[in-house]
């Protein structure tokens, strides 16, 4: 029980790694904030472990700001942010073919997102003198991994390079800001678009040493370590679990 009683806000927590997250957070004791823009699912989720539900749209400012004192005011304290929803576009994202307003709406869901959860997050674990915070980005950040996927491809970059800024500042009041890198994740998000490109999956698992899509309760007990004390001495990091991609 590694999180007892810690107060630990996830967002995207209605599918996917977010959920397997909230389940993981769950069983290892903490109160946890299921946050998403699907009221439904994260209700479902929410009465499932024992939590609360937040609606929100992580990309707007007012809705985060909100999030962050309300978690606080109702709580007392944050002290995990698992900043991970986002979105991956369903089409060929090639730089020849994004137009701006798509690869506007990619930023600001994945970027700015994690932007706006750290901003409104991180005074309140300065007044604690303790926190941690994981920003979801991806292992296509850490290499060209022709997936011709140039607005999400940056958007996970901005996510890595902001991760080590924000370690890197608030390291000494107590505050731990780490990057999570998944791998392939056999998601909703990863499903659908396979489902539209067969082949798509097919070249994408060439590349994965392991041979298989991570399931998301692998990705979910490698954040759980990342919020946890046992990783007390990790910030500014890139933690990467992604059945060996990068390495290869
Ligand atoms: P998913 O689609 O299963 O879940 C994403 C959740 O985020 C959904 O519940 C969705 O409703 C929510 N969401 C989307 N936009 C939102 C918004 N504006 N405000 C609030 N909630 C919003 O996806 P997933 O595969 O679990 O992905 C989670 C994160 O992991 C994403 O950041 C994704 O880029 C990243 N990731 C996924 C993979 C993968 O293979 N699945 C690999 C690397 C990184």
């Amino acid at each position: 029980m590694r999180l007892q009683d810690r107060v630990a806000v996830v967002t995207g927590a209605a599918s996917g790694i977010g959920l397997a997250t909230a389940r993981r957070f769950a069983a290892e004791g903490a109160r946890v904030v299921c946050v998403d823009i699907d009221a439904t699912n994260a209700r479902t989720v929410a009465d499932e472990v024992g939590g609360e539900a937040v609606v929100a749209d992580v990309s707007d400012e007012a809705q985060v700001r909100a999030l962050f004192d309300g978690v606080a005011e109702r709580h007392g304290r944050v002290d995990v942010a698992f900043n991970n929803a986002g979105i991956s576009p369903p089409d060929d994202d090639s730089i020849l073919v994004t137009g701006l307003e798509a690869w506007e709406r990619v930023l600001r869901v994945n970027t700015t997102s994690v932007y706006l959860c750290c901003k409104y997050a991180i005074p309140h674990m300065q007044r604690q003198g303790k926190g941690s915070i994981i920003n979801t980005a991806s292992f296509v950040a850490l290499m060209g991994a022709a997936t011709s996927q140039i607005a999400y491809t940056a958007s996970k970059g901005g996510v890595l390079a902001m991760t080590r800024e924000l370690g890197v500042q608030f390291a000494r009041e107590g505050i731990r800001v780490n990057a999570l890198c998944p791998g392939p994740v056999a998601t909703p998000l990863l499903m659908e678009l396979f489902a539209k490109d067969p082949e798509r999956a097919a070249r994408r698992l060439v590349h994965v040493p392991m041979g298989r899509f991570a399931d998301p309760t692998e990705i979910a007990a490698a954040v759980a370590f990342l919020a946890s004390d046992d990783s007390s001495f990790m910030t500014a990091a890139e933690f990467v679990v992604d059945g060996g991609i990068t390495g290869a």
